[in-house]
């Protein structure tokens, strides 16, 4: 077993016993739980608690894979905590917690949920984009002995899809982590520090719930897609590479394996995967829908200024939908949103495309959309990238 071992296995269903049964022999090839779990270790899960959603809209790691790798550790007699933090808890911990079913996962695998919000903060220093910048960690990861990653297989309007790699970011609390879209706004910078804090981070183990997974407008408002598969790896580059070849997309338009590439971290490609379990061929995932290359991070400053506004990509608001409930206006980095009698309203002057307002909308009021401009533009990239291909 090396970092390069991908484990695939498929599971068809979030029927507990079937998940818990899929997870064990997904471990086997990595040595299964005994592997990373030893008895008196402390443990620390951490999920993608992104929004305070059912399990079945698929923007959160399902309880059924957190209740059965949480019910693997404590078998193995480990202490079992269970957190994250998302971006805009506002004080509801205990309601996301229970609508997210993470809390009957607690209960029915003997974990306890840890509030990130509540931890204490550990400063990491490290360089990132040129400069060096500190975050702030929870300490409750540094106190513990073993750490597993469980992402959910999305997609992200800003980083093209959200794994492994992205799942790290949550180890910062809360609204700190929207100020970190407002110092790296555009796309490839901001994926840049994703994996600079990510290749920070002592991760034991990575496991992927693609079971059902999110296409097109996520990481919160897309398609749930029946994936049927599960992943796990030592490191988080592996998992994300490997989620890359099951949907068919090409790792180098994705700018965090970019980065991880050059921190020479992880696998650089899907030739340099080690396949364990079900082959890839036939956990492929098909007609997965990605969202295009973030368009403003792809063109120049001195041309987004002269042309700001014939190009842009930017929220746009369902005022049908809309409850005015102004969780985007107080998330929003760029203090670029207004909460009027209609709803909200963006500010297209200074938004910086983070999308975090899309990411916290409880009622998915919010879409991204470019302009008619910039869709030409990309339309043409893509033709482009299609017939490069077929040469
Ligand atoms: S757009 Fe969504 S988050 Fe913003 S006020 Fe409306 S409902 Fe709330
Ligand atoms: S309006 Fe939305 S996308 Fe724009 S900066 Fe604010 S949170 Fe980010």
């Amino acid at each position: 077993m090396s970092a390069r071992t991908l484990s695939i296995q498929k599971c068809a269903s979030y029927e507990q016993i079937k998940v818990k049964e899929a997870i064990i022999k997904l471990l086997e090839p990595l040595g299964g739980i005994k592997a990373f779990v030893r008895s008196g270790n402390k443990v620390l899960i951490k999920p993608n608690m992104l929004t305070c959603k059912e399990p079945e809209r698929a923007a959160t790691t399902h309880p059924a894979v957190i209740e059965a790798v949480a019910s693997l550790c404590h078998e193995a007699g480990a202490t079992v905590l269970i957190g994250d933090s998302p971006p805009a808890v506002f004080g509801r911990t205990e309601e996301f917690w229970e609508k997210t079913g993470f809390a009957a996962a607690a209960r029915n695998s003997g974990a306890q949920l840890t509030s990130f919000e509540t931890d204490a903060k550990v400063p990491v220093k490290f360089f990132s984009n040129g400069r060096e910048i500190t975050v702030h960690l929870v300490k409750t990861l540094f106190l513990a002995d073993v750490v597993i990653n469980l992402p959910k297989m999305k997609t992200h309007n800003l980083t093209r899809i959200t794994g492994a790699v992205k799942n790290l970011f949550g180890l910062i609390p809360g609204l700190a982590k929207a100020q970190w879209h407002k110092i790296f706004p555009r796309a490839e910078e901001f994926a840049y520090f994703i994996a600079d804090l990510g290749h920070q981070i002592p991760v034991t183990l990575n496991i992927m719930d693609g079971i059902e997974s999110m296409d097109g407008q996520g990481p919160a408002g897309g398609r749930v897609v029946k994936s049927e598969v599960l992943l796990a790896a030592t490191s988080p580059v592996t998992i994300d590479l490997g989620f890359c070849r099951l949907i068919g997309l090409d790792p180098a338009t994705v700018p965090t394996l970019s980065r991880c590439n050059q921190l020479n971290w992880g696998p650089k490609s899907f030739d340099e995967l080690e396949f364990a379990g079900c082959p890839p061929e036939a956990a492929a995932i098909k007609n997965y829908q990605v969202p295009g290359t973030p368009p403003i991070s792809m063109i120049p400053d001195f041309i987004i200024n002269f042309m700001r506004r014939l190009l842009w990509a930017g929220p746009v608001l369902l005022p049908d939908t809309c409850i005015k409930c102004g969780r985007c206006q107080k998330i929003c980095p760029a203090d670029a949103i207004t909460i009027s009698t209609a709803g909200a309203e963006f500010d297209r002057q200074k938004c910086i495309s983070c999308f975090c307002c899309m990411e916290v909308c409880p009622v998915e009021a919010i879409e991204m959309k470019s302009s008619p401009l910039l869709s030409l533009g990309l339309k043409m990239r893509g033709l482009k990238r299609r017939l490069r291909k077929r040469k």
